[in-house]
């Protein structure tokens, strides 16, 4: 264990609980809770508009807790850090702003089989709405991108390739290094969905060759409702804006408008100062293990979990080695459907997801419906691991 069960009020609470679903959500350190509570018990009001001394403490912390994520993520230039509701808004952000703005008939974007349906669906409505050609990248019989389709999908019409850095349904980490060094080649836009990735692997965004990269907060620590879209300055500057209205305006005329400086010109309205400062408080208590740590925590995990799993017999577990994986491990059991195998999980106090994942173009690749994923985190143990297997094997004495 990396980290204290203990600062984790919810799994203190329910100390026979065996959480395995933080790729869904994560649970919530005491330091990320009361940094919230903080903030709403001291500071809250609403930033950037106010001359009182309040409001200008509300915009201050809203401005430190970019400040805090920039540092996290490994990005100097602040002003690049847009706060959004999650990846799923991030990307709707670039796919449409952008996207409207650039994106047009007979142009090609191109995205993988893996995708989750964040950064699947909206590039497939942006493409039928302009009747642009949406090319879906295959992939290798373990579960990774076919590096050679890829490549030979990627052609001169193409203005748009997207993919996710770590596959939420299987796990894979991909090479985003090669994929994107592969759309530069034809000068598309590189946009990689980092849901999976920023809490569980060090980043260093600026040193990534990517154009946009999208994560959700809740998924590494924070609280829910507070997501950041990183994008290329020169690129956040000429492109126009998602929403409009309060905040992101620098005039409005009667007949037109112009737009305020980054980051307020991608955050329209009233921002989620709390949640902010949450997210903040996640980085800082991840920053305090270290992201080598816990990419190592999770590896030895999910390691010990896939060879186990697939020691019992009729068990499958899906995508590449764990090595190359991140602390997912999606499996199915012969003749038990993933839903009634969770169900019995359930009754151990095993927390996992049964499903599509909400990657049902990578299910229909699979040629399965569905399967079971537990996904592990720092404050995941062998003992979980432990029980998991315990929950499989009730679950094939139960189906026979
Ligand atoms: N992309 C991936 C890979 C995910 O795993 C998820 C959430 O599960 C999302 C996008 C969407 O994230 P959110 O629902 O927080 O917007």
């Amino acid at each position: 264990m990396i980290v204290d069960r203990a600062d984790f009020p919810l799994l203190a609470n329910h100390p026979e609980l065996h959480y395995l679903d933080s790729a869904a959500t994560s649970q919530k350190p005491r330091a990320v809770l009361d940094a919230l509570l903080d903030y709403y018990r001291c500071d809250n009001a609403n930033p950037h508009r106010g001359a009182y001394t309040l409001s200008a403490r509300a915009t201050e912390r809203y401005h430190d807790a970019r400040a805090r994520v920039a540092r996290f993520i490994g990005v100097r230039d602040m002003d690049r850090v847009i706060f959004t509701r999650g990846t799923t808004e991030s990307l709707n952000l670039v796919a449409t702003a952008w996207g409207y703005a650039n994106v047009t008939a007979g142009d090609e974007i191109v995205i993988t089989g893996m995708e989750h349906h964040a950064n699947f669906v909206p590039w497939q409505q942006l493409a039928r709405s302009v009747g642009a050609k949406l090319r879906i990248c295959g992939l290798t019989a373990d579960g990774r991108i076919d590096l050679d389709q890829f490549q030979a999908l990627v052609g001169p019409n193409t203005n748009v390739a997207a993919f996710g850095h770590v596959s939420n349904a299987l796990g894979t980490i991909n090479p985003i290094a090669e994929l994107s060094a592969i759309a530069r080649r034809v000068g598309a836009l590189v946009v990689c969905d980092g849901a999976q990735a920023a809490p569980h692997l060090p980043l260093d965004i600026d040193h990534l060759d990517v154009d946009f990269y999208a994560f959700s907060g809740h998924k590494m620590l924070g609280p829910m409702g507070c997501g950041v879209l990183v994008g290329k300055r020169e690129i956040l500057e000429q492109m126009p804006p998602y929403q409009t209205g309060g905040d992101m305006i620098e005039y409005v005329a009667d007949e037109r408008s112009t737009w305020n400086v980054l980051p307020h010109k991608f955050e329209a309205g009233t921002p989620n100062v709390g949640d902010a400062v949450g997210l903040a408080a996640a980085c800082e208590y991840l920053d305090g293990i270290g992201m080598a740590k816990v990419r190592e925590h999770e590896r030895t995990l999910t390691a010990s979990a896939s060879e186990r799993l697939s020691a019992i017999p009729g068990v499958r577990v899906y995508g590449p080695p764990a090595a190359d994986r991140s602390g997912v491990v999606s499996f199915t059991v012969d003749g038990i459907h993933p839903h009634d195998l969770a169900t019995i999980l359930d009754e151990g106090q095993v927390c996992v997801r049964a499903g599509h994942h909400c990657a049902q173009p990578l299910m229909r690749r699979l040629d399965i419906p569905a399967t079971a994923r537990a996904s592990f985190y720092i404050y995941n143990t062998e003992a979980d691991v432990d029980a998991l297997i315990r929950g499989v094997e009730r679950a094939r004495e139960v189906f026979g």
